[in-house]
């Protein structure tokens, strides 16, 4: 199909005066969005876990034509939803060629366009912008200058373009013009200081804005959203009253309500298709992984205001697998299957994600981490193994057993060890594997059943990764050497 080129073919073409005069951004956005609803389906593809909360908002938003901000702690997929927009954009829109503010061919704002139109008439060239074109998208800091989200302007010029107060024959434009006739984000909101806000008001206001004490008219089409920190943007004088008043809309974001939306979430963002190996991700490992972020966000330890990024689990997951693909290719093995001790060999993807409270300072991350996989992984054990009898194989170690299982050991010769335990290997069926299955994945359910026993105490395990009898009576036990691990503290309530 090909698309008119010129001013006089788009007149007569489906891009009528009539209907691209009257269809500004949040009109389009709105359209789409009704023809979306009509079809059904999802609204956005790959947001998880905001069917009934954040969308029914976002869907009011946009429909009601309001400018938006969404507010949440990091890592709640803000700025994912914010470019999610841009597919309820129209896929083709029509421009003045050259324009750098994509000027509608009906209605130029610019001097430049309006003065091509009277040169050139129907035979002004026509372009086209793509949906991706129509979103810019701007991180606030407190540096950002009306020149950057506005524009400049040449004094020199300006004065001697004498009484032509409008002069925008030499204004450098910002990113906000630029996003003319799309959508403009702005994340962290609060950090723009009040003077940018003010421009920002009175070109959403009025279309009028100074620069460097000239008035600029410019009356922008622009779909403006939001993003900020919920703490940054109530906290008094962070944000200009006018301005927030003209955000017609708060929606407030949260992380995953259930760990199996939290689980699904990282699912899909976690980079996990590595080539030459198959990889079995057990269920339990994943289900740990996202425990950490669950019981993070809980924890006085760590900062409530800044919160714990879903991309914690997310990137967690990423180098839990890295570790256990580095196994299997030092162990010359074709199947790769997680454990739990690769979820701590993952620990640089976990402490950098955490802001400690005071507490957690003198803690040190590492310890803090430590804590969070093994609460996670008591968790996890109970699901999958309360009321199992774990005596024989507690016993065993009692009786002296003890079994080093590095996280760089072979599956073959770890199952052959592991196998010396009695009754261990017959309870692998709670996590679904069978004697049928590889080496891998009963190695690594083995290893979940001793790393469970080991978050509840009831056996020991060495930093070397030996695990034996645990101390019976904690405090009056001698410490043994090898045993440096932390104290665990009391269960807190999970969730
Ligand atoms: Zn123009």
């Amino acid at each position: 199909m090909s698309f008119p080129r010129t001013l006089g073919e788009l007149r007569r073409s489906s891009f009528s005066e009539q209907r691209l005069l009257s269809r500004r951004v949040k009109d389009e956005l709105r359209d789409n969005l009704v023809s979306r609803i009509r079809q059904g389906g999802p609204i956005f593809d790959g947001i998880v876990g905001y069917d009934d909360t954040v969308v029914p908002q976002i869907v009011n938003a946009i429909l009601s034509r309001h400018n938006f901000i969404l507010l949440g702690l990091r890592g709640q997929a803000k700025s994912r939803i914010l470019r999610a927009l841009t597919t309820l954009l129209d896929r083709e829109t029509p421009y003045i060629a050259g324009c750098e503010i994509h000027d509608n061919p009906y209605a130029p704002i610019c001097r430049p366009c309006r003065d091509r139109i009277r040169e050139c008439g129907d035979a002004t060239a026509i372009a086209y912008l793509t949906t991706d074109e129509r979103y810019v998208e701007k991180l606030a800091t407190p540096d950002v200058t009306i020149a950057d989200l506005i524009g400049d302007i040449d004094p020199i010029k300006a004065a001697r373009g004498g009484h032509e107060l409008a002069s925008e024959m030499t204004v450098h434009y910002g990113l906000l013009p630029r996003a003319n006739r799309g959508i403009f984000a702005i994340n962290e909101l609060p950090d723009l200081a009040g003077k940018i806000q003010v421009g920002l008001f009175n070109i959403m206001q009025e279309g009028d804005v100074q620069i460097k004490g000239y008035p600029i008219r410019l009356p922008l089409d622009v779909a403006l959203v939001f993003s900020a920190n919920p703490e940054d943007y109530t906290a008094r004088g962070k944000i200009i009253t006018p301005l927030k008043d003209r955000i017609g809309s708060e929606i407030r974001t949260h992380y995953p309500a259930t760990l199996e939306e939290g689980i699904a979430i990282t699912a899909q963002e976690a980079w996990t298709e590595r080539d030459g190996y198959t990889l079995h991700l057990p269920k339990y490992v994943q289900e740990v992984i996202e425990r950490i972020a669950f019981t993070a966000r809980e924890d006085k330890k760590i900062d409530k205001r800044s919160g714990v990024s879903q991309r914690l689990p997310i990137s967690c997951t990423e180098n839990v697998i890295s570790n256990a693909e580095r196994r299997a290719i030092q162990n010359g093995e074709q199947m790769v299957v997680p454990r739990i001790s690769d979820i701590y060999a993952a620990m640089p993807a976990i402490t950098g994600k955490l802001e400690l409270e005071y507490e957690g300072e003198m803690k040190g991350a590492d310890h803090v981490g430590r804590e969070l996989i093994r609460a996670a992984i008591a968790r996890t054990y109970d699901d999958y193994f309360n009321g199992v009898n774990m005596q024989q194989v507690v016993q065993w170690f009692d009786l002296g057993g003890e079994i080093q299982l590095a996280d760089s050991a072979k599956a073959a010769a770890a199952l052959e060890s592991l196998s010396g335990i009695q009754g261990l290997m017959d309870k692998l069926g709670k996590v679904g594997v069978t004697t049928g299955d590889g080496p891998e994945k009963r190695v690594s359910a083995a290893e979940f059943v001793l790393e469970g026993l080991y978050a509840h105490k009831r056996i020991g395990r060495s930093e070397e990764r030996v695990f034996r009898a645990g101390e019976k009576t904690p405090r009056h036990a001698e410490k043994q050497p090898m045993e440096r691990e932390e104290p665990f503290r009391g269960r807190r309530p999970y969730n």
